[in-house]
Parts: structure tokens; sequence; C-alpha cells
């Protein structure tokens, strides 16, 4: 079932969903589905799997010299979607990227998906390669993520790339798109970046899943700001604990988001890991109280392939 029909079929009540990371290559599947079972008792209707950037790794050859390979640390997401569809029956979410994928290839991970009976995406533009100071576009790929709204939102008028096709049986999926309550890292202002938003939203977007933020209000005035814009899906917003002290430095340079000062405050008094874990999972639950008790359709945790914060918060929440 589509996102928003799960949306519109819960009246209001808030849904709980949660975005896992797919294993590292040569990985065991199980680590994965250990950190899945325990969420399932709060009744996920989906399930988002990331997809992740290519990355050049180096490889020494007999000559001694290095030489330069292009990988996926991450591969599978669209198969990992398949598996957790077909073992805990929820629909699940693959991400799709501009970055690192050609138009043609977009197109057959889509089919893909509407073969294996996928019929939501979460459509994105994807970040800079590691090496790489901004986002470069991939030959043959696109630039923006509207972009890439615009193709799979022809597919469900049957123009595939090179030729439309006459037939019922179009993939029409339920599309989802970033958005950013304290604006994109690249963007000059928010409300730049909510007219890019608008733009996805106008190409065939039918919701958006917010950055993680740790103050509500931020969250709140995006909401409203969206709204006077004319963007009218629902904006789920995404929640993500703070584990360990270093998320202090890493979550705003990585993501550009601030912190509330007592929000810092608290960690750094914290004597270990274990203590911040706390702490970050006492801020979730407040935040996430609040915005369950404003109405939002969905909360949507950054999982980040661990579960055991995520159960104690949404054991608090739900
Ligand atoms: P866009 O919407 O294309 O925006 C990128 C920047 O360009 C913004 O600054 C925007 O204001 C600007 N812009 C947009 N359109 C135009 C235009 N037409 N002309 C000029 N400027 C424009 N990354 C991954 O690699 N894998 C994932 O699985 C993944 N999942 C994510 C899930 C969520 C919920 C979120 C919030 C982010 C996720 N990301 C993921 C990160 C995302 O790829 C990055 O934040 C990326 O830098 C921007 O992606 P976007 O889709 O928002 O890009």
């Amino acid at each position: 079932m589509k996102v928003t029909e799960h949306i519109e079929r819960a009246k209001g009540k808030t849904l709980f969903s949660f975005e896992i990371v797919p294993p590292q290559k040569g990985k065991n599947i199980q680590e994965l589905y250990d950190n899945i079972d325990p969420l399932m008792e709060f009744n996920p209707p989906f399930i988002d799997v990331t997809t992740s950037r290519e990355e050049h790794i180096y490889i020494k050859r007999e000559d001694g010299l290095l030489e330069r390979k292009i990988t996926r640390m991450r591969p599978g997401t669209v198969g990992i979607c398949a598996a957790i569809k077909q073992k805990y029956d929820v629909d699940t979410i693959p991400h799709v990227l501009c970055g690192g994928f050609t138009k043609e290839e977009t197109e057959y991970v889509l089919v893909d998906c509407h073969y294996l009976g996928i019929e939501n995406v979460m459509a994105l533009r994807g970040d800079a390669m590691k090496h790489q100071r901004y986002f470069e576009p991939t030959k043959g790929g696109h630039c923006y993520a509207n972009d890439l709204v615009g193709q799979i939102r022809d597919l469900s008028k049957g123009k595939y790339l090179n030729e439309v096709i006459d037939s019922e049986n179009h993939p029409d999926f339920c599309i989802g798109v970033a958005g950013y309550p304290e604006k994109h890292l690249e963007s000059p202002s928010l409300e730049t970046d909510l007219k890019k938003l608008k733009a996805k939203v106008d190409a065939g977007a039918d919701y958006v899943v917010t950055q993680m933020f740790f103050n509500n209000q931020a969250y709140f005035e995006f909401v409203e700001k969206a709204k006077e814009m004319g963007i009218n899906v629902p904006i789920i917003p995404g929640i993500k604990p703070i584990a360990v002290k270093k998320h202090l430095q890493l979550l705003p340079h990585v993501f550009s988001i601030d912190l509330p000062q007592a929000l810092i405050d608290s960690v750094e008094a914290c004597k270990n890991n274990k203590e911040v874990r706390q702490v970050g999972i006492e801020w979730a639950i407040e935040q996430t109280k609040e915005l369950k008790a404003a109405g939002v359709p969905v909360l949507h945790f950054y999982s980040m392939g661990k579960s055991s914060n995520i159960k104690q918060i949404a054991k608090a929440v739900f």
C-alpha cells in the first residue's frame, strides 16, 4: 500500500516507521533482522532502506602501484526491500538516488521494484562522494531530486526514457522526498530551499520526510512555511536519538543542523556513552511526545541499524 494510503487509513493516528541501512558487503542480513524484530510490535506500516553512494577504494597491484576502483560498500537496497517485505509483510521503501546512477539504471531499478510489488520510493539527490567537496552529477544521471521525481512520475503515464508504452500496467509509485527544517546545507536560505521543495512536490512528490532535528519548533515553523508556499502533502518528521558523545560535533557538521544548548549541556555532563545514550532516549521521548500530540502523521526514526534505543522511545510514546 502507498504511504499516503497508510496515512489516510490511520485517520489522524500517528504511525511509527523507521529507516535501516543495508549491511556492509560480505556481512549477514541476520543482524538486520535482529534489529528489526524488536520494532515490529509497534506495527510499522513501512520501513525505509537507504542507498549508499559509491566510493573509491585503492587496491595494491603486483607492481606495488595502487589501482583506483569504484565500489558500493552497502549494496542490495532493492533486494533487502524484497526480503523484508516478504519476511514481515510490511511495505518497504527503497531510496533511489540521482548520484551514482544513470537515468537508464534508475529506470531498471524502478521496473524491478514494480515487479516486486514495491509501491513507494524515496527520491533523493544523494550527497557528494567522499572525495568530492560538492555533489557532482553522474554522467547520464539527474542533477537534482526534482528531475528524478519527474522520471518516476512519468512512468505512471507510460513514459519510459526512450519510448511511450501503451499499457494498463505502469509502475505508479507513491514518491517521498527529503525536506530540511533547518535548510539543506548547500542552500543559501530556508526560503530558497523551500522553493526547491515545492518544485519536487510540483514534479509529483506525494510526501516529505524531514532531515533529523532536535528542536521541534524548527519542524513546526517549517511545516507552517511549507503550507504558506502551497506545499500540501504530508510532512513526516525524521527523528534520531543521540547515542554517543561524538554526535555533538558529527551531526551539526554532517547534516548542518543545530543542537539545543540544553541537550548539549546534558550530553557534555555524561561520564560515558551509556549515559549519553540515556540522555538521547529521554530527549527523543520528549520530542516525539510533543510531535505526536501535535498530530504528526508518522514518527519516522533513523535507526542506523540499531534498534534498542528506538524501542525504548517507541514504548514510551506509542
Ligand atoms: P535536492 O532536493 O536535489 O536538493 C539538493 C540541493 O540543491 C538543495 O540545496 C536544494 O535547495 C538545491 N536544489 C534543488 N533543486 C534545485 C534546482 N533545480 N536548481 C538549483 N538548486 C536546486 N543520502 C543518500 O546518499 N542515501 C540515502 O538513502 C539518503 N536518504 C535520505 C533520507 C532522508 C529522509 C533525508 C532527509 C536525506 C537522505 N539522504 C540520503 C541525504 C540526501 O541525499 C542529501 O541531503 C542530499 O545532499 C540532498 O538530497 P535531496 O534529495 O534533498 O536533493
